[in-house]
């Protein structure tokens, strides 16, 4: 089996993917992380052989990194050549858009990338599937919906597909209205009721903007037009998604919410390895569906919006809203702030074309100043 390398190694995914690979049995190659914490020394340590590489680290953190030898490299360049080591799996669970170097890196080098960071997809979607097209990697989702997805639709005419069908939790929100929204503190909107993740997704969940994201993530990985890709919010997370065909046939993927099933497969796919989820039991079990509340949750329609839009758009998405999150987390604006913030920005920056990873950062750039001048800081 191919070896994995592993991006955004001490996060949420990083972790739950050196756990999967260490029970598959995978050797591990390298090891990437954005700082040079104690977490990064125990998997150094953990992980002998790996090569480690090092995004950001501080003066401090590089002397007593310093130790690993040959082993380390420093600068997001070192992690895009980890992703570039041939012959390998790449998990990207970097968080932000800090992950789109490394996407492309790895499907450059014709890698089979298993993508948990959606922002790089979302963000850089036209230069993603050039690198894809150059190199002949292979782009397979970890997302839940999208590995749900991307299992319905193995062996399947993609011309045959009528609809995908996202799931969506809704959040810790779900039920409530638009004015009840404006008063809900950052512990409460850190507090999902299903899936447990990294803090800008957890908040990205309570919005629903994580879904606006997937929908365009949805739209890039499988070519579906926006009009025939719905979302529906399944409070229980148990059917991950649906797909239905043209002959009224629907297909979903069930499962308890856990991340390593998806992780697991996109590092088998298209073979199964037993996994150590214990197995779902349907008895009185209810599962419910029903139509998002778009008045309630307006970062939806933006993602609409945005990935309609195409070019640039969805880059300006994703870094507005990942301003404004972490203007909510600082406790510099309130909750329903978030979508105003992302959409004054929308407003502010007309779609242009971006074809390299250079164009994508300066849209990304362009999104942050405009999003910070809206909250009135200079983050
Ligand atoms: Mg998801």
């Amino acid at each position: 089996m191919k070896p994995v390398v592993v991006l955004g190694a001490t996060g949420s995914i990083g972790r739950q993917t050196l756990e999967v690979a260490g029970r598959l049995g995978l050797p591990v190659a390298a090891i990437a992380a954005r700082r040079g914490s104690d977490d990064l020394h125990r998997l150094a340590a953990d992980h002998p052989d790996a090569r480690i590489a090092v995004a950001a680290p501080t003066g401090e953190e590089r002397e007593r990194l310093a130790v690993l030898g040959e082993r380390i490299s420093f600068g997001p360049e070192a992690v895009a050549e980890a992703a570039a080591l041939p012959g390998s799996v790449v998990v990207n669970g970097i968080v932000g858009s800090a992950g789109l170097e490394a996407s492309v890196a790895a499907l450059r080098a014709g890698n089979r990338l298993a993508l948990a960071n959606k922002e790089s997809l979302v963000a850089g979607g036209p230069v993603v599937e050039a690198a894809r097209r150059a190199g002949g990697g292979e782009l397979i989702p970890v997302d839940s919906e999208h590995s749900a997805l991307f299992q319905c639709l193995t062996g399947e005419d993609p011309d045959r597909v009528r609809r995908l069908i996202l799931s969506a939790s809704g959040g810790p929100f779900r039920g409530r209205t638009a004015a009840d929204l404006a008063a809900v503190t950052v512990a409460e909107a850190l507090d999902h009721p299903t899936w447990s993740m990294g803090r800008r997704i957890t908040v990205d969940s309570a919005t629903m903007m994580n879904k606006a994201f997937e929908v365009i993530e949805a739209h890039l990985l499988f070519g579906i037009p926006y009009d025939r890709i719905d979302v529906v919010v399944h409070p229980q997370s148990v059917v991950h998604s649906l797909v239905e065909f043209v002959d009224g046939s629907i297909k979903a993927q069930l499962g308890e919410p856990d991340m390593r099933v998806p992780i697991q497969y996109a590092l088998t796919y298209p073979g199964r390895a037993a996994g150590t989820v214990p197995p779902f039991d349907f008895r009185d079990r209810t599962l419910t569906f029903e139509e998002p509340d778009h008045e309630a949750f307006p970062a939806l329609g933006l993602g609409y919006r945005a990935g309609t839009a195409g070019g640039s758009a969805p880059a300006v998405l994703n870094a507005a809203d990942e301003v404004a999150v972490q203007a909510f987390l600082d406790g510099r604006i309130g909750f329903s702030s978030i979508p105003v913030v992302v959409e004054r920005t929308l407003d502010r920056l007309p779609p242009q074309e971006v074809a390299t990873v250079a164009e994508v950062l300066t849209a990304d750039r362009a999104a942050r100043a405009v999003a910070a001048g809206q909250i009135g800081c200079s983050c």
